[in-house]
């Protein structure tokens, strides 16, 4: 009978975090697959566990992973790990995930620790929707492109970020969202170093300018209301302009459809004024 692929999430930084069933699937696994071994063997000291562990990383997946699958198809119990956090966020557990999956191995997700959500969680910022970029590409031009493509996302955005690309970044964010929006930085989670720091991208790029970024960053950066306001003011001209066909007077069109769309009464009428040349 096959074995199973367990995803164990391990500690961001704070040993403690690591649950008990986390370290019970540690225990009870044929082999443990890690992204690094000497990172890996410092927690299974901790928990004072001896495993047979497998590299698997994105030098070596391709390799590695298909190998991996064989030993559980065979009969053996895998727990993926990564350095720090949820196995197949932002790391390539994913195309474990995958292989498996599509050879009808079972995977079996423990809960845990995992950057994106502790950053969202204590950012301040609306959490009920929002988009995980993960880390954004390294070639300015594709950062660029990329960014551009979010110009209009209403919903929080999180993104991952190494320290010597943080400045390049917040950069690329002030060029494309502007300096006004609000971001919580989140440094050093569940480290001793943490740090949460809530303010505009303008102030944080001021705030890396003066000070080297050191560390592990996570940027949650606020939705785009603006456009929605942009939106409802079209949407506001839109139906004025409706209702001026309809018979209605500048002014009567312009209270009515202020009103409809929540819009300011004097700019709709100033704008349509503007229209109609009058
Ligand atoms: N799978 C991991 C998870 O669940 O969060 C993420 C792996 S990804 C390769 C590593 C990135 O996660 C880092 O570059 C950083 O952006 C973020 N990260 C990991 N630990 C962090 C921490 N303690 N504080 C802030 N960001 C962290």
């Amino acid at each position: 009978m096959a074995g199973k692929l367990y995803l164990v999430p391990t500690p961001i930084g704070n040993l403690g975090d690591i649950s008990r069933r986390a370290a019970e699937t540690l225990a009870a696994a044929d082999f443990v697959a890690a992204e690094d071994t000497r990172v890996t063997v410092k927690l299974l000291n901790h928990l004072e566990l001896k495993k047979p562990m497998a590299a698997y990383h994105r030098h070596n997946c391709e390799t590695a992973g298909p190998a991996i699958l064989r030993r559980i198809q065979e009969g053996e119990d895998c727990a993926l790990v990564t350095d720090a956090g949820t196995p197949a966020i932002s790391d390539p557990g994913e195309d474990l995930v995958a292989l498996c999956a599509a050879a009808g191995v079972a995977v079996e997700a423990i809960p845990g620790p995992c950057a994106l959500t502790v950053a969202l969680s204590v950012s301040g910022l609306p959490t009920a929707r929002f988009t995980f970029e993960g880390f954004l590409p390294l070639n300015k031009k594709n950062r660029r492109a990329q960014l551009e493509g979010l110009a209009d996302e209403a919903r929080t955005m999180v993104f991952y970020e190494a320290p010597h690309k943080l400045r390049a970044t917040l950069d690329d964010l002030a060029a494309v969202f502007g300096p006004d929006r609000p971001l919580a930085v989140c440094r050093e989670l569940t480290k001793l170093h943490e740090e949460v720091v809530r303010l505009t991208i303008g102030e944080a790029v001021e705030r890396y300018a003066a000070q080297e970024p050191r560390g592990e960053f996570v940027l949650v950066v606020a939705g785009c209301p603006a456009r929605v306001e942009a939106a409802d003011e079209d949407g506001a001209l839109a139906r004025a302009e409706q209702l001026r066909r309809e018979g209605l007077s500048l002014k009567q069109a312009a209270a009515l459809a202020a009103e409809e769309f929540g819009v300011k009464k004097r700019t709709l009428y100033n704008q349509m004024l503007e229209r109609e040349g009058t």
